[in-house]
């Protein structure tokens, strides 16, 4: 066996390429090649998108693969010629003395081994460095996981959630333009509403995502994403655990926006926005009777959006509870 010195080379960012095994996955992600030295372990490495964990040796990109090729190939052409420069040596000189026959060899040129620097893709956008253990990693897009520890960032999950939200929001007149292209303008309407009433339960969702995952870490106890659906339920779990709720961060005004948008939401997801009897009961709205479809614009949802970007940097501020 002949084992091949590879030497790994960072680019000029310090960063490493790898990519996810999972074939469902292949997810591609850089992470600082000192961290992957120094941190990572050979049993656990986590997929930053699908969270797949497998050993160390897995993660090689497609890139990376070739590149290993085409020196392994160098490598063994150099090794095997050198082999061969010996042997041609050794038979050059046990016929030297024959007079009949003689074997000249004139070494060939060498196939010369480079040791490439494993190639790098340009500047990546997103830097993070776990909360947890301190690696750093890029990634296009969003991801989930650390690769080192599996850490799940329940705020900079929730971040870029609302960040995304907010950019789909902005770009709802632009698609209003391609599907009246594509469609017609009714229909245009109808699927920019849509992601409109749809971005409400991406909020919603969200925050309810990050609730959980914060109560849980400040409390050390359980908690159901579902407690975090309904605004004054949530708040009270905070407020039995660390003395105050909701209205710690938020205006009596944004805390009636919220709990109304909530509602509001839940009428969508499970009545198709149909006004029911328990919605009017539930809010006190006056503006509509049973039967009208709620209507949800724009700003409206961007407004709930800035409270919720409020109320997650509070819940954030709560420091774990230490036992006593
Ligand atoms: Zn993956
Ligand atoms: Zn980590």
């Amino acid at each position: 066996m002949i084992s091949i010195p590879v030497t790994l080379q960072s680019d000029e960012n310090g960063y490493f390429d790898r990519e996810c095994p999972n074939e469902n996955c292949l997810y591609q992600f850089k992470i600082k090649l000192k961290d992957w030295e120094d941190k990572v372990s050979d049993e656990e490495v986590h997929c930053p998108m699908c969270g797949h964990v497998d050993t160390s040796d897995k993660w090689w990109t497609q890139d990376q693969l070739e590149q290993i090729q085409k020196i392994a190939s160098n490598y063994a052409m150099n090794y095997i010629q050198a082999e061969l420069d010996k042997s041609f040596r050794r038979l050059e000189r046990s016929t030297r003395s024959n007079k009949f026959f003689k074997i000249t060899y004139k070494p060939g040129k060498r196939v010369s081994f480079i040791n490439n620097p494993i190639g790098q893709m340009p500047e990546w956008e997103q830097e993070i460095t776990c909360e947890k253990c301190g690696t750093t990693y890029s990634v296009i897009g969003s991801a989930y996981f650390c690769p080192c520890c599996g850490y799940n960032s329940a705020s900079s999950s929730f971040s870029e959630s609302l960040d995304t939200i907010q950019k789909m929001l902005d770009s709802v007149d632009q698609m209003k333009t391609l599907f009246s292209e594509k469609y017609d303008y009714d229909k245009a309407e109808t699927m920019c509403r849509s992601m409109i009433e749809g971005s409400l339960g991406d909020c919603v969702s969200a925050f309810q995502k990050f609730a959980e995952r914060r109560y849980i870490e400040i409390t050390g106890k359980n908690a159901r994403v579902n407690d975090f659906q309904i605004i004054e339920k949530g708040s009270n779990l905070f407020r039995s655990a660390v003395g105050y709720g909701y209205e710690k961060w938020l205006s009596e005004y944004e805390l009636g926006m919220l709990k109304l948008y909530f509602q509001r939401r839940h009428l969508f997801e499970h009545n198709n926005g149909m006004v029911d009897e328990q919605y009017l009961s539930k809010t006190g709205e006056t503006n509509y009777s049973v039967g009208q479809r709620l209507i949800i614009r724009k700003n409206e949802v961007e407004e709930v959006l800035k409270i919720l970007k409020k109320l997650g940097d509070g819940i954030l501020s709560i420091s774990p509870i230490q036992e006593a």
